[in-house]
């Protein structure tokens, strides 16, 4: 829109975040423009403290307030024979709101994906092999149901074979291409309890 420059640049900011579809792009910029001064102040504080106090985990990468230690890993209620492998932190929050989970995490933060530069060294997977040690009884890879996802579980299955360790999945159920994300907690929780041998 020539003339309006500050609305451009408004709208470039928009337009780089992922998840947003375009046509909603105008819409937000919208929602932005027509908050009060201070309704906007606040989001915006909101956005760089929250930043500031949020920090990944450094034994299972999920996030967690900066000093305040790790919900999962400094808990002692946490069964610590456990630990469930997740692509990202929302499919964490997933299996959580099942409420049947009490283990531990390893969040990978993404999948192999060789041609976009995320190798074993990426997802963090020498971290999680060196936390399978005796305490640690099963690890469950509760990843997507996609291509990548199951070439990921199948690495990681391989990698920890070496450990004395149940590798298990979870049980089929889950329609393909779905995400955990998006699975109805029924489902989930099912496909938890019943969940098999890698
Ligand atoms: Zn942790």
């Amino acid at each position: 829109m020539d003339g309006l420059p500050s609305l451009n640049r408004l709208i470039r900011q928009l337009q780089r975040l992922p998840y947003l579809a375009s046509k909603n792009v105008y819409r937000v910029s919208q929602y932005f423009l027509e908050l009060s001064t201070a309704q906007r102040e606040e989001f915006c504080r909101i956005l760089l403290e929250s930043c500031q106090s949020l920090r990944p985990c450094p034994i299972c990468c999920a996030w967690s307030e900066v000093g305040s230690g790790c919900l999962f890993c400094d808990a002692s209620t946490r069964d610590r024979s456990i630990i469930c492998v997740v692509e990202s932190w929302y499919d964490l929050q997933a299996i959580e709101h099942t409420g049947v989970y009490k283990g531990l995490y390893h969040v990978l933060g993404g999948v192999l994906s060789p041609l976009d530069g995320i190798g074993p060294n990426e997802l963090l997977l020498d971290k999680l092999q060196s936390r399978v040690g005796s305490t640690v009884k099963e690890v469950v890879l509760a990843l997507n149901q996609t291509p990548e996802s199951d070439a990921t579980a199948a690495f990681i299955a391989r990698l920890l074979k070496v450990s004395d360790v149940l590798v298990t999945c979870l049980a089929r159920g889950l329609p393909v291409g779905a995400s955990l994300e998006y699975s109805d907690r029924l489902t989930l929780n099912k496909a938890l309890l019943e969940r098999r041998m890698f």
